[in-house]
């Protein structure tokens, strides 16, 4: 996770920032500012553990996709792989909606004037 906040200083490197009186903003706090954005990614993510080869060989290329478990111990009690393959928690953000939900399918209108 170290490397997260490697590239997150990088970009705070490269980037121009601004105040409102268009004086550039000292970025001589950078690790701070890094480790707060940082802090920020992980708070507002949703955390779980995987399989540390599905996340590192088949993670957004497999085919039907990959699991990621509640917790360690569950995990450990669904994979018997990872004692070799090892466990990662990680965090799962939403950026985009790609298909809005759509339950009318499932409900009658009485149970859809309800919603
Ligand atoms: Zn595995």
């Amino acid at each position: 996770m170290n490397d997260l906040i490697d590239k997150i200083e990088d970009i705070l490197e490269e980037a121009k920032f601004h105040n409102e009186y268009g004086e550039d903003i000292c970025l001589d706090n950078q690790e701070e500012l890094a480790q707060k954005i940082y802090d920020l990614f992980v708070t507002e993510s949703t955390h779980g553990y995987m399989c540390m080869t599905d996340y590192d060989y088949e993670l957004g290329v497999a085919k039907g996709g990959n699991v990621v478990y509640p917790s360690v111990e569950d995990i450990k009690e669904n994979r018997s792989c990872v004692s070799e393959c090892g466990i990662v928690k990680v965090a799962v953000r939403a950026i985009e909606v790609t298909q809005e939900q759509d339950y009318s399918g499932l409900l009658d209108d009485e149970d859809i004037n309800q919603i």
